[in-house]
Order: C-alpha cells, then structure tokens, then sequence
C-alpha cells in the first residue's frame, strides 16, 4: 500500500496520529552496557507474583463462570468495593458510593474517555509545562486548544492560569473551557508536589471560572518522605473534581487496572464511551486485583518498594549533587515520592540536541522537549531513577556530565567558526 493511497482513507486523526517520540529515543536503551533514566515503568521485581500467581489459579479455577465472561462495563462489584475502603484509608475520602466509581483499563483509558466526553476541538483545556505524555496524547485525540500552565516548585503556577483565565472571560469563551488537567503528587515529569494553598486556590478558581480538575494520582501512596497532602478531591467534592488512580504503580501495571471516582452523572457518561470502547474491562484482572486486596494489606506490601524507591532516589541526588552541583544555572527536583527527577540545565542547552551524544556514551533520559504541548526547544530532561540498581545510577550520572562537558564544548566551537 502506497502512502497516499493510505492518507487518502485516513481519518482526520488517522492522518495526525504520531509515533512517541519516547519510544524512538529509547529504542536502544536497552542495549548492553547502556543505562536508561528514560523509562517510566516501575522495577518489575517489586511485583508480587507468587501471590498473584496463587490468586490467578485460584480465581480461574473456582470463577471461571465470571473471571472469563464478558463482565459489567462499570467493573467488578467486588473491586469497587475494595477501592472505596482504600480511597478512605489513603485519602480519608468518605460519603461514596459503588455508583461514583468506574474501573477502567488503566488511567489512560480513563484519560481517553474524559477526552471524548468533554472535548472538542473548539474546547480549551488547561495543562502543565511539562506535562504527563498519556494525558497530551489522550487530550490531542480531540483537537482541543491547550493552554500550557508552567510549573514551579510547589506545583502548577497559578497566578498564570488566573491569568489565561481572565483573557478567555474577557474573550467571552470561558464557556469553552472544560477541564484543567494536574498530577498534584510526585509529578510526572516534574517530580514536584503542588502545596495544600495551591490545591485549595485551584479549587476556588474551579468555582469562580467555572471548570472541572481532572486529579490524576497514581503517585501518591507512593511516598518517601514528607507529610502527605489532601487530595484537591476531598477540597473540590464531586461536583469540582474528578480524582483518577491505577494499580500501576503499586501492584502491577500489566493488570490494566484505573479508577475514575467522580459525580455519578459524569460516571454514567464515562460507561457510556467506556461500552462503545471496550464493552467492559477484563473480568479476570479486576478480580484478582479484588481478592489481593481482600487477603493483603497493599500499603503494607509497598513499603519495601518504597524503601527501595527512596535509596534510588537519594543515590541520584547525591550522584547529581557531586557531578553537578558546582555547575551555574543546573537545577533538579527533589520529589518527595514518585519516579522521576527532572533536571534543568542552563537555558542555552538542548537536551534534544544533546541526546545524540548521550545515545553514544549510552546514557538515556527523555529529552524535556517531549513532555510539552509546542515540542520546542527545552534545557531540562527528565530522569527515572526507579529501575537501574544504585552502582548503575551512580555510573550513569557520571556518564550524564561528560555528555554535558562534550556538548558544552561543541556549543564553543560552533560558536567560535
Ligand atoms: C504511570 C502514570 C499513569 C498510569 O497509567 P496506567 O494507564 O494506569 O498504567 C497515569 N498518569 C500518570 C501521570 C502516570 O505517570
């Protein structure tokens, strides 16, 4: 088939579908003797397999009549169940039924399906500078008009996005403004926590401007350190906010299993899309996920993943800390919980540009460029410190700063021809 035959039957969104740029860059970052900061999966050996093994047998064996039959769209009873007795252990969230809850096949169905519920291309919707890659990619299937919220230390800038705020009331078209998208704990790319005031402050805004906040968590019972910060759902209540969480992150991201906690009229809807998408999510998945939270206490099964996650972390920051710290104008966040580290160099660098060095030194990270709305130019990457053991982390920061001396270098000479 002939790339114009093919253009001519694609869809609009067929035709500006593009592959992940993340893919590309780190086809090779498997490679031997390679070490990758690039990949955002978490390490496969704090999966509990024996248990979930044990759980699988079992369920196929004794409820093959519904682990193995076409299931409710909605989701499995049992495992909603089991989140609403989470949700109030992790977040104190009380007062919700199995009709606020929706189990979908990963978070990033939930993003999809909040994108064709609430999204058209005359929309706007608000998102971070840098922002979660499967949120950008799930919004962009919609056309929407993005606006790009930097973001600081203590979460999204606000005081930008009050701005934008008054621009599109006085344009008459906030009407057009559906939802602002955040990732409040732990970011991804970012690393940092949005403040309770700004949790709070964004809430109000939600009321006076009138838009949802889609509150994407699949960080927070991810935590090293710090106080943990109300959710900016138990703030915002069902009419404001709608909270997304994953087993990703804390049990095992192959049994694809997000939850959607919001107003039941905007779960209904959620069904709706959910049915014409997928009929329903696996039975079997959702209800081993149901009875390995029935026999095991996963907040106590975590910990040692997160003891595992914190050494990992402190080992890069330290690492950064020793190659990096007597360079002008480098930066890095220092995340409380979560995967990632993002690292900011001096704005006259290019971590796209740069990568290709990287790529012979066999060093991976994601290029900064590739988490915004306008794929420019960005001085910043972003680093996964979750997966290599910690001789490899420190090797790999080493390896990161003779890349950034021989790209320093070429800047000079190009500068100097
Ligand atoms: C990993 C991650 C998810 C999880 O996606 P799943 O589809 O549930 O695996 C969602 N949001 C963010 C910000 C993430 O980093």
């Amino acid at each position: 088939m002939t790339d114009e035959i093919l253009h001519e039957k694609l869809s609009y969104l067929g035709r500006n579908l593009k592959s992940s740029l993340i893919r590309e860059l780190l086809k090779y970052a498997g490679s031997q003797d390679a070490i990758s900061f690039g990949g955002g999966a978490p390490d496969p050996e704090t999966f509990p397999k024996e248990e979930l093994a044990e759980i699988a047998k079992e369920v196929i064996e004794k409820e093959y009549k519904y682990v193995l039959q076409y299931s409710t769209t909605e989701g499995d009873p049992e495992l909603k169940a089991e989140v609403l007795k989470l949700l109030h252990r992790v977040y104190g969230i009380k007062g919700l039924t199995e009709d606020n809850v929706v189990i979908t096949v990963g978070s990033q169905q939930a993003l999809d399906l909040i994108s064709k519920i609430f999204l058209d291309s005359r929309s706007y919707c608000i998102v971070d500078d840098p922002v979660y890659l499967g949120a950008l990619n799930a919004f962009s299937t919609r056309f929407p008009r993005f606006i790009a919220a930097p973001i600081e230390d203590d979460g999204t800038n606000l005081d930008y996005v009050e701005k934008k705020l008054k621009e599109l009331e006085s344009l008459g078209q906030l009407n057009m403004l559906k939802f602002i998208y955040v990732v409040p704990n732990f970011h991804n790319p970012a690393g940092v926590t949005m403040s309770l005031e700004k949790r709070k402050r964004l809430v109000e805004l939600a009321e006076k401007y009138d838009f949802l906040i889609i509150e994407d968590d699949p960080y927070g019972a991810l935590r090293f350190e710090g106080e943990h910060i109300d959710p900016i759902f138990k703030i915002g209540g069902l009419d404001r906010v709608i909270l997304l969480n994953t087993f990703s992150k804390i049990l095992a991201p192959g049994l694809r299993i997000g939850i959607v906690i919001a107003h039941e009229k905007i779960v209904r809807k959620i069904v709706m899309a959910k049915q014409a998408a997928d009929l329903c999510s696996p039975a079997l998945t959702q209800r081993m996920t149901a009875r390995f939270l029935q026999r095991y206490d996963i907040l106590e099964k975590i910990k040692p993943s997160i003891d595992l996650y914190r050494r990992k972390k402190n080992t890069m920051l330290k690492a950064l800390e020793e190659n990096f710290g007597h360079m002008e104008g480098v930066k890095w966040s220092k995340p409380e919980g979560g995967l990632f580290i993002w690292f900011t160099l001096p704005e006259r660098y290019d971590t796209m540009e740069m990568f290709d060095i990287a790529v012979k030194k066999k060093i991976f990270y994601v290029p900064g460029k590739a988490f915004r709305v306008k794929a420019v130019k960005c001085s910043a990457m972003r680093l996964s410190f979750c997966l290599p053991p910690e001789e490899k982390i420190v090797e790999g920061v080493r390896r990161l700063r003779e890349v950034v001396e021989i790209y320093e270098k070429k800047m000079k000479e190009v500068k100097t021809v």
